[in-house]
């Protein structure tokens, strides 16, 4: 990874783009821009090379059937691969997700598919549709505690292995299906189900994922205007008035 010029891949907008999970590859850019540094956002489509020399690598959500679409063209290109072995970091949201899984259902159908295997995961079609506004309660590596807000739209409910551990514990919401846990971590991959983007709701969880893939503490850059939306989110899903 070449830290002096951090780049940020979103990957296959084309195939995982409809829920706006864009806006984290932007955000994460920017965060790091104005702080000074001269980070890059690369978009990647299928049938392109996957660059091995990123620092944060984005998945977002998608319809079922783009998700193996998806799969098969990242286990083709096999970039994404070496760049998580070199230490990069990957972000993924919700159907890209469940495609780092072991194994995913699409739709109605029983039938297991096998995922790219980077979190101990697999994702079954849930009796209900997970819908709504969510509040989690993240685990920040200091040990505060720090809520996140999104919304889900998902129909996969996962369950994790011991390999996986959760990102957060569920406030208000399904998270994973079982309204307790949210989300998989699994060495530098993080999966979460929150759209918004995730990350322009949350910049604390922005600044953790560059944390991580930079290795550095990034000095704090709070955005007023960004705390007070924030919040309002916070507190509408809080009292029930989304
Ligand atoms: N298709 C997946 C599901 O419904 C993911 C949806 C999404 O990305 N929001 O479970």
């Amino acid at each position: 990874m070449n830290t002096d010029r951090p780049k940020i891949v979103l990957l296959y907008q084309s195939l995982l783009g409809i829920y706006g999970d864009h806006g984290n590859a932007v955000v994460l850019t920017k965060r790091l821009q104005w702080r000074g540094i001269d980070a890059e956002l690369l978009t990647v489509e299928p049938g392109q090379p996957v660059p091995t020399d990123g620092a944060v690598y984005l998945l977002g959500g998608g319809e079922d059937t783009a998700q193996i679409t998806a799969v098969q063209e990242l286990e083709a290109d096999g970039g994404l691969f070496t760049a998580l072995d070199s230490g990069a970091v990957l972000f993924a949201v919700c159907a890209g997700y469940q495609i780092c899984g072991k194994s995913f259902t699409i739709g109605s159908r029983d039938e297991a598919i096998k995922g790219l295997g980077l979190l101990d995961t697999e994702t079954r079609r849930g009796p209900e549709r997970a819908v709504g506004e969510v509040l989690h309660i993240w685990t920040q590596p200091n040990g505060n505690t720090c809520p996140i807000t999104g919304f889900e739209n998902h129909g996969g409910w996962t369950e994790l292995g011991s390999d996986a551990k959760p990102l957060a514990a569920v406030d208000t919401g399904w998270g994973n299906g079982n309204r307790r846990d949210e989300g998989a971590v699994q060495g530098r991959v993080i999966g979460t189900y929150p759209h918004g983007p995730v990350l322009a709701r949350n910049p604390q969880l922005a600044d953790h994922v560059l944390e991580m893939a930079l290795g550095c503490r990034l000095e704090p850059l709070d955005i007023p205007e960004m705390t007070a939306l924030r919040q309002r989110r916070i507190e509408a899903v809080r009292t029930g008035r989304p």
